[in-house]
């Protein structure tokens, strides 16, 4: 891995990129790198999930690994994209909250969301559950026994099954539905994304975000942004992020993608790092670069 040092900001995906895969929370070891990282630059987490979810299961156990008088300092180089990429959220040092910086729109002239989710909850009956209330801007449907102490190769193949679904039944609303929607499938369950608010406009909206406020530079396709996740794969919810538009993007999940990008995580021995170990490898890389 060469170059690392060009890097000014990062971003993650958290679930099996910075949790381990089938874990919902980070590890300890994990904290203490992020927090060194986001000592060196800005850091953003890009996930799948909402805002609520990302602090209960998240930041609350990375905060609990970090000493209490550090813990702002964290906070201030810490950003959130939810929702696969359609809402971005800053730390916001004045109301110690955080506060969105973009939102995108769900396209109502393909399908009116709460009837979508009503129809999708029945054809997905006894494999997923509809998350109703949490999501404010995209659709999602987790996979039954997530969270629970069930095999996650069951999860799985639940979810893939979900996405299977999903996509049969987004055709019949319109063969053109992919000009509207993204469909991404996490492993844990199924994500459906406004088409102009996938994680390519998150890396898109960062970049913005820090040239603007924090007066940083960066390249047209934002290349100084290490950018990390683990499903690349078309209809992987990650697929958007790492396929290149923006960023430099390092694929630690098992789909690879062909193409220029994303690259991979290699040890000393030439071995490919997955998950949460490859992760760290790779931050650990970077902070060795710019010391
Ligand atoms: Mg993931």
């Amino acid at each position: 891995m060469k170059n690392l040092e060009k890097f000014k900001a990062a971003m993650f995906d958290f679930d099996g990129t910075v949790t381990e895969k089938g874990s919902i929370a980070p590890s300890a070891e994990m904290a203490k790198f992020l927090y060194e990282l986001a000592c060196r630059m800005p850091i953003a987490f890009c996930t799948g999930r909402q805002k609520s979810s990302f602090e209960e299961h998240g930041l609350k156990i990375i905060l609990s690994n970090i000493e209490v008088s550090k813990r702002q300092k964290f906070l201030e180089n810490l950003y959130l994209i939810s929702e696969n990429g359609s809402i971005g959220y800053a730390f916001n040092t004045d109301t110690d909250e955080y506060e969105e910086f973009y939102r995108v729109a769900w396209p109502e002239e393909l399908v009116n969301r709460k009837w979508l989710m009503d129809e999708l909850a029945g054809r997905t009956e006894g494999l997923g559950k509809m998350h109703y209330d949490k999501h404010e801007v995209v659709v999602v449907i987790g996979s039954k026994g997530r969270g629970e102490d069930v095999n996650i190769q069951d999860v799985y193949e639940t979810s893939d099954k979900i996405y299977d679904i999903v996509v049969n039944f987004l055709k019949e609303i319109s063969p053109n539905y992919e000009d509207f929607v993204t469909v991404g499938n996490s492993g844990i369950g199924v994500v459906i994304v406004p088409k102009n608010g996938d994680k390519d406009y998150g890396i898109l909206k960062f970049g913005e975000l820090l040239k603007e406020k924090r007066k940083m530079d960066f390249d047209a396709k934002l290349r100084e942004i290490l950018v990390v996740g683990d499903n690349p794969q078309i209809g992987g919810n990650d697929h958007e992020f790492l396929k290149g538009t923006y960023g430099t993007p390092y694929n630690v999940g098992e789909n690879v993608l062909d193409g220029n990008f994303p690259l991979n995580v290699y040890d000393e021995n030439g071995e490919r790092l997955l998950h949460a170990p490859g992760t760290i490898y790779l931050i650990g890389k970077l902070l060795n670069s710019i010391d």
